[in-house]
This record gives C-alpha cells, sequence and structure tokens, in this order.
C-alpha cells in the first residue's frame, strides 16, 4: 500500500481503504461548540480586565479582573481541545486564536506601557508551543494510526485489500441506496499449481493475478469503478459500482477474466489459468452484507461443482446446492474417520415372529443433530461417494451382525441397501466377496436391497451382477416396489427373492379400496413369481390388519419396531431367543 500513498485518494481502491478508519473522528459541532465557549470567554476576559471595581460572591468581595484569569484559562483549554481532538483543522485554528490576541497584548504592553496583559502574553507563548507539541505528536499518533489500518486492511502476501476491508465496504455500500454486483472469484485448480510447482511459485502466481486486478481496479481499464480484494487462499473478491446493466457487469467481469487467463510466467514455466466468478447484486439479489457474500459465494461454488461455464449470477436454487456442498464434505470428512454408522430395523413375519434387521445408514452433524439418509444418501450418489458409503454400513453392519449370528444362534436375516451406482461398478462383486469373507457372515443371511429402477436404468448390468450375487447365495430383495415401472415381462425374469412394497402404497392402503386393491395386487404378483412380499412404513394396527388379510408375509415399521442401535437389535434378539 505504501506505493499508493502517493496517490492517495485517486484510485477507487485507495478512496476506499482510506474510508475504513480505525477511530473515530470528533464530531464537528463540538469543534463549534468549543468555539463559540472561547469566543464567550475570550469576550468576558477583554471586559473584565481592565475592570478595577469589585463584587461580592458568597459574602466574599473580589475584584471584577479576577475572574479575567479564570476565563482566560477556560479559552485556553478550548483551544487545546480543538488542537488535540481536531487535527490539521484543530491546529489551524488554535494559531489563529491565540494569534488573534496578540496584537491587544503587545498594544498594551508596549503602547500603554500596561504591565497587566505581560502574565496573558507569556500564557499565550507557552499556550503556542504546547500546541505545537500535541500537533507533533498528533501527527505521530495518525501516522501510526494509518500504518495500523494497512496493515489491518493489506493482505500481505498481495498487498490488495483483504477481507476486513472487503466486509467493512460492502457493510458500508449496503447502508446506501446504490446499486452494486460482489464477484467471488475462485481461482480454477489453483491447488494443482501449489503441488506441482511449490508454495513459492503458487505465491508468485497469486501476487501477478492480483497485479493485474488492482490496476485495472486503480485505472478503471473495465469501465466500471471497481474495488478487488483477496480473502484467503485463492479466492479474491470484486466490487463493482456505476454499471448501468447486467451486461455492462458481465462485461467488467469478462475484463478481470481475461486479465487471469492471460500467460502467467513464473520461474520460466508458462502457466494458463482460468477463474470462476459468481456474482449477486444489491438489493436484488440479497440486502444484507452476510447475504450478498454468501449469495456470490453459492454461485462459484455451483459453477466449480458441475458447470463448465466460468460466469453465474447467484439464484435461490443454488442454496440447496450449497447444503449438498456442505454435506458431501461432511460425508468425505465421515468416511475418513469411519463415523458413518447404521442403525437396525427388525422386519417380522406376519405373526411377529422376527425375521431379520435392515441396515440403514446415519450420519450425524457436527452439532450432534442427524442429517436424514434420505438427505445425505442422494448427494453421495451425486458426488460418485455412494459405493464407499455403500461398503462402510455394509461392512460394519455384517461384522456386527456375524458375531450376534455366532453369539446368539438366531436364524435371521441382515438385509443392506446398495444404490445402483454402487452395483455397477466393477469392482461391486470383489467387494461383497471381501466383506463375506472378512466378516464371518454366512452368505445366505446377507439380502441385498436395491431399489426397483435399478432394472429400469441398467437392466443388463445389473442381471449380471443379481445373477452373480445369487449364485453365491445371496437374497435379493427389490426395494421401494410400485415406485418404477418395471414392466412384468422383466419382473418374470428377474432373480430376486422378495419384493418390499413401498411405504406411499401403505400409506394410502385403508383411504379407499382401490388403494387397498393395488396393494393386494402387488403382493398377488409377488406371490405369482414366487416372491415374498414385505411392506415397508407399517405404523397403524389397520394397516396391519389389512396387510394380514391380503396375504403379505413381512412387516417392517415403526408398529413394530423402528430402527435400533446395534447394541438395542441385540437386546431385541437375545429377548427372542429366551422367548423360543
Ligand atoms: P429404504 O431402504 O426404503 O429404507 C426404509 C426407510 O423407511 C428408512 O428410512 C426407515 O427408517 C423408514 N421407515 C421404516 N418404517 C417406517 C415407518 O413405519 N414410518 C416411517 N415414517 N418411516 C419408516 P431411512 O433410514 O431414513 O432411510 C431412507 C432411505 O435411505 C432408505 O430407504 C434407503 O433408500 C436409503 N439408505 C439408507 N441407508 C442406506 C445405505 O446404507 N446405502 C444406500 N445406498 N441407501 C441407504
Ligand atoms: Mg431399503
Ligand atoms: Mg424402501
Amino acid at each position: 500500500m505504501k506505493k499508493d500513498k502517493k496517490t492517495a485518494g485517486k484510485t477507487n481502491i485507495d478512496r476506499v481503504l482510506s474510508s475504513i478508519s480505525l477511530r473515530k473522528k470528533a464530531p464537528l459541532s463540538v469543534y463549534f461548540v468549543l468555539l463559540a465557549l472561547y469566543v464567550a470567554a475570550a469576550t468576558i476576559v477583554i471586559v473584565t480586565a481592565g475592570d478595577q471595581s469589585a463584587v461580592t460572591i458568597f459574602g466574599a468581595k473580589m475584584s471584577v479582573y479576577a475572574f479575567a484569569g479564570i476565563f482566560s484559562a477556560l479559552s485556553n483549554i478550548c483551544i487545546f481541545l480543538i488542537a488535540v481532538y481536531y487535527g490539521k483543522l484543530g491546529f489551524i485554528t488554535a494559531f489563529v486564536l491565540i494569534f488573534g490576541q496578540l496584537p491587544s497584548m503587545l498594544i498594551g504592553i508596549f503602547a500603554r506601557h500596561n504591565a497587566s496583559s505581560l502574565p496573558g502574553l507569556f500564557t499565550n507563548l507557552f499556550t503556542i508551543i504546547a500546541t505545537i507539541a500535541i500537533y507533533i505528536n498528533n501527527l505521530r499518533v495518525a501516522r501510526f494510526e494509518e500504518k495500523m489500518r494497512d496493515q489491518a486492511v493489506t493482505d500481505r502476501l498481495t498487498e490488495l485489500p483483504n477481507r476486513f476491508a472487503c466486509s467493512e465496504f460492502v457493510g458500508k455500500l449496503v447502508k446506501g441506496s446504490e446499486k452494486f454486483a460482489i464477484v467471488s472469484i475462485d481461482v480454477n485448480n489453483f491447488k494443482s499449481v501449489n503441488d506441482t510447482m511449490g508454495r513459492e511459485a503458487g505465491n508468485k502466481v497469486l501476487i501477478e493475478i492480483a497485479n493485474r486486478w488492482k490496476k485495472a481496479a486503480d485505472e478503471g481499464t473495465s469501465g466500471t469503478v471497481d474495488f478487488i480484494s483477496r480473502q484467503s487462499g485463492d479466492e479474491f473478491m470484486l466490487i463493482v459500482q456505476d454499471y448501468d446493466s447486467e451486461q455492462e457487469l458481465i462485461k467488467t467481469i469478462k475484463h478481470y477474466q481475461l486479465l487471469v487467463e492471460r500467460k502467467v510466467t513464473v520461474d520460466d514455466c508458462d502457466l494458463y489459468l482460468t477463474a470462476s466468478f459468481g456474482y449477486a447484486l444489491f438489493p436484488d439479489d440479497a440486502k444484507t452484507s452476510d447475504g450478498l457474500f454468501s449469495s456470490a459465494d453459492a454461485a462459484v461454488y455451483e459453477l466449480k461443482r458441475n458447470s463448465s461455464d466460468r460466469i453465474l449470477r447467484y439464484n435461490p436454487a443454488l442454496l440447496k446446492n450449497e447444503r449438498s456442498v456442505e454435506i458431501e464434505k461432511k460425508i468425505r470428512t465421515a468416511l475418513v474417520s469411519d463415523s458413518l454408522y447404521f442403525n437396525l430395523q427388525p422386519q417380522y413375519d406376519i405373526d411377529h415372529k422376527l425375521r431379520g434387521f435392515e441396515a440403514l445408514a446415519r450420519m450425524k452433524d457436527n452439532d450432534g443433530s442427524l442429517i436424514s439418509p434420505g438427505e445425505f444418501i442422494p448427494v453421495a450418489e451425486k458426488a460418485g461417494l455412494i459405493d464407499k458409503v455403500d461398503v462402510s454400513v455394509f461392512r460394519n453392519a455384517a461384522r456386527f451382525f456375524g458375531n450376534l449370528i455366532k453369539k446368539t444362534g438366531a436364524d435371521i436375516t441382515l438385509s443392506v441397501n446398495v444404490s445402483v451406482r454402487h452395483l455397477m461398478k466393477n469392482d461391486f462383486i470383489d467387494e461383497i466377496k471381501s466383506i463375506i469373507d472378512t466378516c464371518g457372515v454366512p452368505a445366505d443371511k446377507l439380502e441385498i436391497e436395491i431399489t426397483e429402477s435399478i432394472m429400469i436404468d441398467s437392466a443388463e448390468k445389473a442381471l449380471q451382477c443379481i445373477t452373480e450375487l445369487k449364485r453365491m447365495g445371496l437374497k435379493i430383495a427389490i426395494d421401494d416396489f410400485g415406485t418404477g415401472y418395471s414392466s412384468l415381462s422383466y419382473l418374470i425374469n428377474f432373480p430376486a427373492d422378495m419384493l418390499k412394497v413401498d411405504k406411499s402404497f401403505i400409506d394410502k392402503m385403508n383411504s379407499s379400496d382401490s388403494s387397498k386393491q393395488y396393494v393386494a395386487a402387488i403382493i398377488s404378483i409377488g406371490h405369482i413369481m414366487n416372491f415374498d412380499v414385505i411392506s415397508e412404513g407399517v405404523e397403524q394396527p389397520e394397516q396391519l390388519e389389512t396387510l394380514r388379510s391380503i396375504g403379505c408375509d413381512f412387516i417392517q415399521g415403526f408398529i413394530w419396531g423402528r430402527p435400533l442401535s446395534p447394541e438395542a437389535a441385540e437386546d431385541l434378539v437375545v429377548q427372542t431367543m429366551q422367548q423360543v
């Protein structure tokens, strides 16, 4: 920033930085009050100085000119206060006031030979010395403050304004009524520069980019009034003012884009970089500083996640994506720390005899609250992490289940969910084999649940995998049956063992006769194909009764059991075995 001081007040960035003061200035109104007080005190001094008469105050006689001393001290205090609190203006004012008194004193002493003004003259001289001392000290404090401010608002590496300066500036702009845009910039693949060329080279790249952008903002080459700051790492924030239309704003953003895309030569290596620009408009997209920052960030995250575009305006749908990004991070962390865990929901036959459990993935948020699998499983699927999630749940649940069977000798089945994307992976079968080998669960005690959609989307490959699983001795359940569109002819050839009727049908079942007939038809079809049928999400006794009357084989639902911790599931098995 040092270099910029020479041009202080000329560029937008400098203007902004100067406006971010660390100390609040004393209000001008107090300056005028002090000035008025000074004039009043000085007038009283003039009026009383030559008066030889006396007045009686609280019974004591006092000469009137004694008041001159008191008011003279008061007027000097006013001068000091003005000099201390009003910088250059205060210094000049103090001098004008002190020198304004001098002529009358000098005339009194030298022309009228009146020595009574002599103490006043000396007081004035001392006041001048004190005022100069105050001014010099003020200058030093101001210089120190400026240095402090520069350090507080400047990024050490690039010398651009930093995150603090940027948020102060945006805070100020938000208080005004003028429109502006905030553009979050992220240099693409910057990590690979650091990884391949080292951090020092990475720093040089950042400095080069920052210099180009700062020059553009300082010289106004984009045609708009811009302010650029470095937030952290390879993240920058551009504030654009004074644009007429969104097209003009995009023109400015493209200007900065071109600057980053120009060749950067570092340590004799030519680099070609790109950056993503996510922007939000005040007041259209957000009305608060925080809102603007997170909106622009959401836009840039979206670009980085799944877009080949480089520029994107915030829209409310992105907040949802922002949540996905957050969840994706949590899944990755949970996978590394092996903190994904599982619950076991009991499954019963229609006579309430325990058939086994379905393993359900669970993940906790930082605050201990549960993130629903309905939320994180689709994110894991999109992010290509579902196979890892499935395997983690499968392995842990199978290990637990293997021990449970050994301990209790119970004849129960463990069902695990497998996502279509996981099933499609080439090493899927090997993974399952390795889990069976290491966890000591007999293959015929395992059931793989796959959703009906697998059969539609990826018939051939799915069929191959499922045939292989069957050959290994595992059972296959078709999950969420009824929600997809599988054809009957396909179903006939599908080597499954169990149909799971989706909860949505069970919910509606007792509301109309046709809904009940629909579930009855699914159960019949299942039986015709030689599948067992289990109904999911059974909550009410009436649903249970209906299912019994239409021949459903198994029940899974809150009515007989919610998902349990492994310990609670073990207690349930032990209890069940004791009853036998
Ligand atoms: P799903 O496989 O159909 O699992 C049944 C879901 O229904 C579970 O929700 C279970 O808690 C819930 N449920 C069972 N009975 C009732 C009931 O009576 N009332 C109500 N309201 N809900 C009931 P959960 O645990 O939230 O799982 C949701 C979905 O997440 C699962 O549906 C499954 O598709 C998926 N999922 C869970 N764990 C895994 C996993 O390890 N891998 C994969 N790929 N998907 C999983
Ligand atoms: Mg399931
Ligand atoms: Mg289901």
